[in-house]
């Protein structure tokens, strides 16, 4: 995975955090290693503390392709969550270190099968793609900021993956469709085989040429921070995926659901805090619920 790694301060109605750990790859490598080996491609300040990378080889996260430039900041980004807990504003993003990276991959990275370009410059995750060689599988994901402001680098970059992971209202933003159908569809025509609609608690939305496949989210009621649901739906699929290493459409229908799974645990506490109390049984446990729970005849 390639992406931010960010401090992040976050304003939820009830609470709020500054400067916990945050970042598009932050979240995914996290949420993948419940299921796989994952190699991170990052860079951070010298504000970044050991402590913080150590957490993440905790994890198996191999961090030989994170940089650190002592003279500089790590990216950081603010939000603000509305009342309804789904949408948010963004108050404030400092690029810092993230802004000039130009990513060099480990000669034990080129080789990774399952390639994530997570939520960051379509430069930058274009740059990671030249180096990486003959990957099995490529998502990326993006947002509002580079829809708007790379829509050039972003539509290259979308001839060249696999799959694309974004939110609905980013969707709209990048096909100009309202009906959600519609703008998946039209995010086919620009390039990828596949696309996944994150609807925040509405789900997600899976479709390709010949398939589609809808699910709802985990029913909770314990929202505290959605930040890096996205993110981590992304770990939980893509680690999935490359732990069977089968990308056939029943694997990814699974590796949607463990996505899911691993999003509705992460949005019920800041930062990483809830991922780092759970284990892979306590997605096992609740992969059996939601089960039950979509199961109809
Ligand atoms: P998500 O809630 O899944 O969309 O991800 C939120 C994470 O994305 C936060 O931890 C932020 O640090 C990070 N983030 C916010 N804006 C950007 C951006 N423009 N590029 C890369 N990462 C970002």
């Amino acid at each position: 995975v390639v992406g931010s790694i960010a401090f992040d301060s976050v304003e939820t109605p009830t609470e709020r955090r500054d400067n916990v750990i945050g970042g598009s790859a932050t979240y995914f490598s996290y949420a993948a290693s419940y299921f796989t080996k994952v190699n991170l491609v990052g860079v951070v300040g010298g504000d970044w503390p050991d402590a913080h990378t150590q957490l993440l080889e905790d994890r198996n996260v191999d961090t030989a392709g994170l940089v650190k430039v002592d003279s500089e900041k790590t990216f950081n980004w603010t939000g603000k969550y509305l009342p309804n807990m789904n949408d948010r504003e963004t108050l404030d993003v400092n690029l810092n270190v993230f802004g000039t990276f130009d990513p060099v991959l480990p000669e034990s990275y080129k080789s990774t099968p399952y390639v994530f370009l997570a939520n960051g410059m379509p430069a930058i995750q274009m740059s990671v793609l030249d180096q990486v060689e003959s990957p099995k599988l490529v998502v990326a994901d993006t947002m509002d900021l580079w829809i708007n402001e790379h829509r050039d680098s972003l539509l290259e970059l979308l001839k060249r993956i696999d799959g694309l992971v974004l939110n609905d209202s980013e969707a709209k933003l990048l096909t100009g469709h309202e009906n959600l159908i519609s703008a998946a569809k039209a995010v086919l025509d620009l390039g990828v085989s596949f696309v996944v609609l994150k609807k925040g608690e509405h789900g997600a939305l899976y479709v390709s040429a010949d398939d589609m496949f809808v699910l709802p989210a985990y029913p909770t009621e314990a929202v505290k921070d959605p930040t890096g649901a996205g993110d981590s739906f992304a770990g939980g699929m893509m680690g999935y995926l490359a732990s069977v290493d089968d990308t056939s459409a029943a694997s990814i229908r699974r590796a949607l659901v463990y996505g899911t799974l691993v999003a509705s645990y992460n949005v019920e506490d800041f930062s990483l805090d809830k991922m780092r109390e759970i284990e892979k049984s306590d997605l096992d446990i609740r992969f059996e619920r939601f089960k039950s729970a979509v199961n109809f005849t």
